[in-house]
């Protein structure tokens, strides 16, 4: 029990550090049971590992709170919230900053847990299965230089421990809070959403003391409402499948609005203002990230040939411009499935998106088709809408299905305006309207080329991930995957998340590919989009046997549908290597990892 663990933590007194691996093994407390995974040998390891698990009977959820997926998400997301508030409300032992701890002062008695952001995601840090909910922390065992502070320890597990597990206790929550944030689940621009945030880089909601937030209205041409189960019937905008563009005078809230839709493909917890904002899954946000590299997209549709008769049918660079990284990352973004394309003028490249008569004139030999003559074609071969933020140029008003004017923070159809505008203004846009937009090509990857059991990843704090191919060698490839201009990634624990999976890919197509090979072995019938996807694979025609070729080489799509389908059965421990733990990771979109 948690007395004996606390009895051992006392008699370790002053013993080397070393010795807390005595406390390994599994501890019962009143409701739940504690389980020290991993123990650090020295105070300056990475902190020890523990998961507090309480079978359902006592945590004593009503199981329709967790009856269906979306509903665990919700559940396990709240109960990680409660524990980070829990654990920051606990008052440390130690001074804790680096600075103030010398090498001989008193350090560690630190418990750590994810910190959730605004939006509700599926997180390492609470789980839930058959058998109950799983929280899991850190804590960096106390320690005066390299010897232990048992009685520190045992306090710690005494008077600490015992409060996070009642922080996942049913009886410990307001059950009409708990009802909230677990129905708001279902959901759509809501008329009342508060889009603006506190700052540039705060995802908070605008402080009411600052500036006061003009809640959203629909225009009434768009308004929309539906009945939600939980919820009854709900009002706000709806925009429709299309071009749709989203002018108005500078500071009046268009990158607000396209930011909220952004951010759509999750759901946010009560009080974000942005409950209820809800996109397609499959949306993304393209931005220009000049510099970046790219490797073999077929960016023809957009730039069809570059200096020295480079062509761009399988375009390749170190050093990406504005345009072409737009290019590269539209093409991307339909190769991975994207339905819904968001631009902002703010972010992105003005040559890609537009070119005015003017211009065609003066220079003759500019290779790009901009995104103006391309929309409607993407929206009619592709199904892929758009939804553009754009106040300096009227061009787009002869292709937009749709245009709205944000003005005040209000929002306006000015659609039937625009037309007339665009009838009295002619431009030259429908004369270089592409007739068609090529299908993407489905992109191959070579498995034994990833970074996996000999290679090391490593994410860091802003966003990007150090790789290093091969760990026993040195001198092996390094290389740093840069995820910054991914817009929809919210939280570094995805980013962690993204790492962990790169790494996982090739066992969890192996062996979700090796159950598929045995169901049609059984079952001899055949998905046929599986059995299409192999017969492209490059190696096809040159490889010996079936088996091997579907371990060498698996299409992007395939590998991320099969990943995505592991991370929802199964979970996020399910992309750590054996019986690792991270309690720091956050899922994240099947989009964001094929970008990465
Ligand atoms: P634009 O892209 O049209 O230039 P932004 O969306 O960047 O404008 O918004 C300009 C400023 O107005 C930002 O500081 C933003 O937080 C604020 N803002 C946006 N929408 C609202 C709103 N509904 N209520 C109050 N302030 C808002
Ligand atoms: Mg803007």
């Amino acid at each position: 029990t948690i007395q004996d663990l606390v009895g051992l933590l006392t008699e370790l007194n002053a013993r080397s550090y070393s010795a807390y691996r005595d406390i390994q093994g599994i501890w019962n407390l009143k409701d739940s049971s504690l389980s020290a995974e991993y123990i650090q040998n020295d105070p300056f390891a990475p902190p020890s590992k523990f998961c507090l698990r309480v079978p359902h009977a006592n945590a004593r959820y009503p199981s329709s709170m967790y009856d269906n997926p979306i509903r665990t998400t919700a559940l396990c997301d709240f109960l990680a919230r409660s524990l980070y508030t829990t654990i920051s409300r606990l008052s440390p032992r130690f001074p804790t900053s680096s600075s103030s701890t010398s090498w001989s002062a008193a350090k560690g008695g630190v418990i750590s847990a994810d910190k959730p952001g605004q939006q509700v995601l599926q997180r390492s840090s609470v789980i839930l299965d058959g058998h109950g909910i799983e929280a899991r922390f850190t804590i960096s065992l106390p320690a005066q230089s390299r010897t232990i502070l048992g009685y520190e320890a045992a306090s710690l597990f005494k008077e600490q421990v015992p409060r996070l597990e009642k922080s996942l206790m049913f009886s410990s929550h307001d059950p009409s809070e708990l009802a909230e944030f677990i129905d708001c689940l279902v959901a759509f621009v809501i008329n009342g959403a508060i889009l603006p945030r506190a700052s540039g880089i705060s995802d908070l909601p605008l402080n009411p003391s600052e500036k006061l937030a003009v809640p959203f209205q629909s225009p009434p041409s768009l308004l929309n409402s539906f009945y939600l189960p939980h919820r009854g019937k709900i009002e706000g905008m709806g925009i429709s499948k299309g071009v749709t563009m989203i002018a108005g005078g500078g500071f009046h809230g268009k990158s607000t609005l396209l930011d909220a839709l952004a951010k759509g493909c999750y759901s946010h917890i009560p009080g974000d203002g942005r409950e209820f904002v809800v996109t397609s899954q499959n949306i993304v946000s393209v931005q220009s990230e000049d510099g970046r590299p790219i490797r073999n997209v077929d960016i023809s549709p957009f730039i069809d040939q570059l200096p020295g008769h480079v062509t761009t049918n399988s375009f390749k660079t170190e050093d990406a411009s504005g345009s072409t990284s737009m290019a590269a990352g539209v093409i991307e973004a339909l190769e991975l499935g994207a339905d819904t394309l968001l631009f902002d003028e703010d972010t992105c490249a003005t040559n890609f998106l537009i070119r005015d008569t003017r211009m065609r004139k003066l220079i003759k030999t500019d290779p790009i088709n901009p995104l103006v003559s391309n929309v409607r074609a993407m929206l009619r071969d592709h199904g892929c809408s758009s939804i553009l933020v754009i106040g300096g140029c009227g061009d787009y008003c002869d292709v937009a299905d749709l245009v709205l004017e944000m003005r005040d923070y209000g929002c306006y159809d000015i659609t039937e305006e625009a037309r007339r505008i665009a009838e009295e203004v002619p431009s030259v846009v429908t004369q270089y309207e592409a007739p068609t937009f090529p299908q993407t090509r489905s992109r191959h990857i070579h498995l034994p080329s990833l970074p996996t059991d000999r290679g090391k990843l490593t994410a860091r704090k802003n966003g990007t991930v150090d790789i290093l191919h091969d760990i026993s060698n040195p001198s092996s490839l390094q290389e740093t995957l840069d995820l910054r201009a991914l817009g929809q990634l919210v939280s570094d624990s995805q980013t962690r998340a993204i790492a962990s999976a790169l790494k996982a890919l090739p066992g969890i197509i192996r062996s979700r590919d090796v159950l598929h090979i045995l169901h049609k072995q059984v079952n001899d019938s055949s998905e046929s989009d599986e059995v299409g996807e192999r017969q492209s694979d490059p190696e096809e025609s040159s490889s010996d046997s079936t088996s091997s070729r579907v371990k060498q080489w698996t299409t992007l799509k395939k590998a991320l549908r099969l990943l995505d389908r592991e991370l929802g059965e199964r979970g996020l421990d399910q992309i750590m290597e054996d019986g690792k733990l991270d309690p720091f990771l956050a899922r994240p979109r099947a989009i964001e990892v094929g970008m990465a």
